[in-house]
C-alpha cells in the first residue's frame, strides 16, 4: 500500500512521529531555519546550546558530576574539563551515565559502531527526533520532503529477523521499501532495479558498497536508470571512493552524497549538492584531536569526538568515534552555514564471502556475532574461501561451552554451513597499523567466479 507522497507529508508522518513520542516535526522545522542563518549567527547559537547543555549534563549526570568534582561549568569554553570518554568508558560506568532529571522513555541500542566493539547505550524521543530530523533537513538540499519515497538498501533488521510488523507497516506507511542489502547477487539486483520502478522511489539509500555494486551492475546489463527520476542516491556508513561515486552518478541518473553518522553518536555530517560535507552543526559539536587529545589545527588529521547536543537520558561528552578526519579551511560554495570536513579517513568495512563464493557485506556477521553474551569485542578475519578466524575479546559472561557454539552457528547462518569457522579467545585487538580498529578483515581480493573466469 503505498499513500500519495502530500498525505505522508501533512498527516501519516506528524501523527507517527506524535504516537512514537517524538517532537520530530519541530525541530525539522527549526534546523530548516538554521540552515537560513548566516555562519556566524550559527556559530553563536551552536555554542549557546553547547554551553547549556554542558551546564545540565555536568550537574544531572552521575558520571560527569563525579569527575568534575567541583568544576564550575560556565559556558561552551569548560569543554576542555570534561574527559575525554570511550566504549570503554561507556562500559565501565554504564549506569553512572544516565541523566537523573530525565522522566521521559528510554530506548536501549546495541551498536557496532565503526570500530568492531559493540556497545549497549541508551538514548530518548528527543535524541532520535533529531536525528531523523537533521536527516530530512540534509535530504531538503536535494529537494526532497518527508512523503518522498526511500528505497533503502539496508539489512540489520531482516538478517536478524528482527523486522517486527510494526515497522514493516510503518515502513509501508511512510512510502519506504527496506531491502536485504545482504548477500548480493545478480538476481538480486534485478530485483532491485525493478523495485525502483515499481515503488516510484524518489531516492536511495544504503551502505556506499553496496550501491556501487549495484550500479555497476545496472552499467553492465545496460538497465541504468533514467536521468533525473532519482533525486540523490545516498551513500552511508563507509567511505565512498571517487571510482564508486562515478559509477553510480551514471547508474542512477542522479547526484550522489555522503552521509556520515553513527548509531551511538548521531547524523554527524551530510553532503550538499555542492559537495561539501557539511556537520549537523546544530545538532552535534565535533572536535578533531591528537593523541595526545588537543585539537588539530585546520587541515591536520584528527580524531573525531562527540557531543550531541540533543541527547537526555544518556549524554555523552567528548566521545571518541575512532573514526579520523580533517576539517576544511573554506567554506562550501552552496552557502550553507555549516562547517564542513574536507575528509573523512578510517571507515571501511570489508566484504566476506561465503562458502558457495557470494559475497556477503562484512556488517552481516557484525550484526548477529555484537547480540552475543560475553562478546565484548570482535574481528573476523577471512584469508581463504570457506574458512573464517573469529579473535574474541571475552567479557563475564563468556562461556565456551554454551556461547562458542551458538557464536560458530551464527558465522554459519551468515557465511554457509561449509565454512570452518576458528575462534581463538584473546585479551585484546590492538588496532592495526594501517586502518585502526578494523573488525572485518577479508584478504580474498575478488570473487572466486572472477578468478575462475580470468583462468
Ligand atoms: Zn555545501
Amino acid at each position: 500500500m503505498l499513500l500519495p507522497r502530500a498525505w505522508v507529508r501533512s498527516s501519516v508522518f506528524p501523527f507517527h512521529e506524535i504516537l512514537r513520542g517524538r517532537p520530530t516535526v519541530s525541530i525539522l522545522e527549526r534546523l530548516r531555519e538554521h540552515d537560513k542563518l548566516p555562519p556566524v549567527a550559527l556559530d553563536s547559537l551552536h555554542a549557546e546550546r553547547l554551553g547549556e547543555h554542558l551546564k545540565r549534563v555536568a550537574r544531572v549526570v552521575p558520571f560527569y558530576a563525579r569527575t568534575l568534582a567541583g568544576t564550575t561549568i560556565r559556558s561552551a569554553a569548560d569543554l576542555a574539563a570534561f574527559p575525554i570518554i570511550d566504549k570503554r568508558t561507556i562500559r565501565e560506568h554504564f549506569a553512572e551515565f544516565r541523566a537523573s532529571d530525565w522522566r521521559g522513555r528510554v530506548l536501549t541500542l546495541e551498536t557496532g559502531g565503526s570500530s568492531g566493539e559493540p556497545l549497549r547505550f541508551e538514548t530518548d524521543p528527543v535524541r532520535e527526533a533529531s536525528q531523523l530530523a537533521c536527516k530530512w533537513r540534509a535530504r531538503s538540499w536535494f529537494g526532497l520532503h518527508v512523503g518522498h519515497r526511500e528505497l533503502d538498501l539496508w539489512g540489520s533488521p531482516i538478517e536478524t529477523g528482527k523486522l517486527s510488523w510494526q515497522r514493516r507497516l510503518s515502513g509501508d506507511l511512510l512510502g519506504n521499501r527496506l531491502l536485504s542489502a545482504f548477500a548480493m547477487s545478480e538476481e538480486k539486483f534485478a530485483v532491485w532495479r525493478d523495485e525502483i520502478d515499481r515503488h516510484g522511489s524518489d531516492f536511495l539509500y544504503g551502505y556506499s558498497s553496496v550501491l556501487a555494486r549495484f550500479a555497476r551492475y545496472l552499467i553492465a546489463e545496460r538497465r541504468s536508470v533514467p536521468t533525473g527520476r532519482l533525486r540523490v542516491a545516498i551513500g552511508t556508513a563507509e567511505m565512498l571512493p571517487p571510482a564508486d561515486r562515478a559509477v553510480m552518478v551514471e547508474a542512477f541518473g542522479c547526484p550522489v552524497a555522503a552521509e556520515y553518522g553513527c548509531r551511538d553518536g548521531g547524523l554527524i555530517a551530510h553532503e550538499c549538492p555542492s559537495g561539501g560535507l557539511h556537520l549537523m552543526h546544530d545538532a552535534i559539536h565535533v572536535e578533531l584531536l591528537d593523541a595526545a587529545g588537543q585539537p588539530v589545527k585546520t587541515g591536520e588529521e584528527g580524531e573525531v569526538c562527540l557531543t550531541n547536543l540533543y541527547s537526555q537520558a544518556f549524554p555523552l561528552i567528548r566521545y571518541r568515534l575512532g573514526d579520523l578526519a580533517v576539517r576544511s579551511p573554506t567554506a562550501c560554495p552552496c552557502g550553507l552555514p555549516h562547517p564542513t570536513l574536507a575528509r573523512l579517513t578510517g571507515r571501511s568495512t570489508d566484504t566476506l564471502f561465503r562458502d558457495d563464493g557470494a559475497r556477503v557485506h562484512g556488517l552481516a556477521l557484525i550484526y548477529v556475532l555484537r547480540e552475543l553474551p560475553g562478546v565484548d569485542r570482535f574481528r573476523i578475519h577471512q584469508k581463504q574461501l570457506g574458512r573464517v578466524e573469529v579473535s574474541v575479546v571475552p567479557g563475564a559472561a563468556w562461556s565456551e561451552e554454551r556461547v562458542g557454539p551458538d557464536l560458530v552457528a551464527r558465522v554459519h547462518r551468515v557465511l554457509g554451513a561449509g565454512t570452518r569457522v576458528d575462534v581463538s579467545l584473546v585479551s585484546d585487538l590492538p588496532p592495526l597499523p594501517s586502518g585502526k580498529h578494523r573488525y572485518v578483515i577479508c584478504d580474498i581480493g575478488e570473487s572466486p567466479e572472477q578468478k575462475s573466469a580470468r583462468s
